[in-house]
């Protein structure tokens, strides 16, 4: 007869097999338990075909990933603790010393850190190319890229590349492609199939898609994570290897709660779009805005590539900047900002709150036309006139 402190840690219940509830059990572990020696030795976590370590998956982070994996149109998932994390694993499993990775100009400003102060410290050169031109990138590709970083619209600047002709010289050329799909979100388009039927274009699409599940698929602002989707098995198996040495685990909890809100994603990203695109053109008409800077205005620079790749009627994310008119200075626009009530200042996006963050462009950009200064609204799930009002009030600290 065990002490019952034993009999607590190896008690003998086992609940009924069949549970059939629709939301999956929340799983932990970092022990998994094997019946004997010869399946330890035999142990295979690679296939998804047992456990053995909550490293290398559990039943939630299984369910997570095939889901994914479904949303973007891929076969394989892993899951990191971060978008950013989804970015450094696949740079990590692709670069070796000697190695060059190319980034847009406009990518995510994170993802050019990483490449200037981790990447370059291990002997990975990277260079910038312009998104918003195929020849520029054809003209950059040298012997030693082996991955190019694609991404749109662009971060803050919302420039809308020609993602299937950029796919298109990287898959000439033999070069790895690796698209940032955090704005489409599986949803906006697929990044694995990027000609959309045009026989020009026919296979031009990325061979890795992350995501940062921070967003969309979380959609509560309460959540970090990512997640890198293939095609191709042999490059799955190359990242999660790099996945497993990194340690790049993710907690079950967190898990959930992305399960949790994944099966609402659709609706919440059109209503997001709806209430942006409202937004945007109110601010448009306004004599105070000198630029719109959003995928599905005609203004907007790249516009054509957003309604060739996500369609006449296509969907877009709930994101814009615009360019304050030049005789506002950055104070007067700092004010605005201060002056919004349900508009927050703080980053990320996608949650249900609005936020707002002013940008400093000429010192985050190669290239840069505008003279007035920009700032990036997301916005969130209020009541879209209420959102409205408040810009209105806004405008009033704007003129001082
Ligand atoms: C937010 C974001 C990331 C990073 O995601 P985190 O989970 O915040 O690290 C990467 N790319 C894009 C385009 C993003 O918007």
């Amino acid at each position: 007869m065990s002490k019952p402190v034993t009999d607590l840690i190896h008690h003998p219940y086992v609940p009924p097999a069949g549970f059939a509830a629709p939301q999956p059990g929340v799983f932990k572990a970092s022990t998994v338990i094997f019946p004997n020696v010869a399946a330890i030795r035999a142990r295979d976590w690679k296939h998804k075909t047992g456990y053995t370590y909550g490293l290398h998956g559990t039943p939630t982070t299984f369910m997570l990933e095939e889901r994914i994996a479904a949303l973007e149109g891929g076969s394989q998932c892993v899951l990191v603790p971060s978008g950013l994390a989804a970015i450094a694993a696949v740079n990590l499993a692709l670069l070796k010393s000697g190695d060059e990775v190319l980034l847009p100009d406009n990518a995510y400003g994170p993802s050019k850190a990483l490449a200037e102060a981790e990447l370059k410290g291990w002997g990975i050169r990277y260079a910038l190319y312009d998104p918003m031109d195929p020849a520029d990138l054809q003209a950059r590709i040298g012997p030693g890229t082996k991955l190019v970083w694609l991404e749109a619209p662009g971060s803050v600047t919302m420039e809308f590349a020609p993602l299937a002709h950029l796919a298109q010289v990287c898959r000439q050329r033999g070069v790895t492609t690796a698209l940032d799909n955090t704005w489409g979100a599986g949803l906006a388009f697929n990044g694995f199939d990027l000609g959309r039927g045009d026989r020009f274009l026919a296979g031009s699409g990325a061979d890795i898609v992350v995501q940062a599940l921070t967003k969309y698929p979380s959609g509560g602002g309460d959540v970090l994570m990512g997640s890198v989707v293939t095609r191709d098995d042999a490059l799955h198996q190359k990242i999660k290897l790099t996945h497993m040495r990194l340690g790049f685990g993710v907690g079950a909890n967190d898990v959930e709660a992305v399960l949790r809100s994944l099966p609402s994603i659709e609706v919440r990203y059109r209503a997001h779009d709806r209430s942006a695109r409202a937004l945007a053109g109110w601010l448009q008409s306004r004599p105070e805005i000198a630029q719109l800077l959003h995928p599905a205005f005609p203004s907007s620079p790249g516009h054509e590539h957003w309604r060739a790749l996500c369609g006449e009627d296509g969907m877009a994310a709930g994101l814009f900047s615009v360019v304050f008119d030049a005789r506002y200075g950055s104070a007067r626009v700092d004010a605005f900002c201060d002056a919004l009530k349900l508009f927050k200042l703080g980053y990320s996006w996608a949650g249900p709150i609005s936020l707002v963050v002013p940008y400093d462009i000429p010192s985050m950009r190669r290239a840069w036309p505008h003279k007035g200064t920009l700032v990036r609204f997301s916005v969130g799930l209020e009541d879209v006139e209420d959102l409205r009002a408040d810009l209105e009030q806004a405008m009033g600290a704007l003129r001082g």
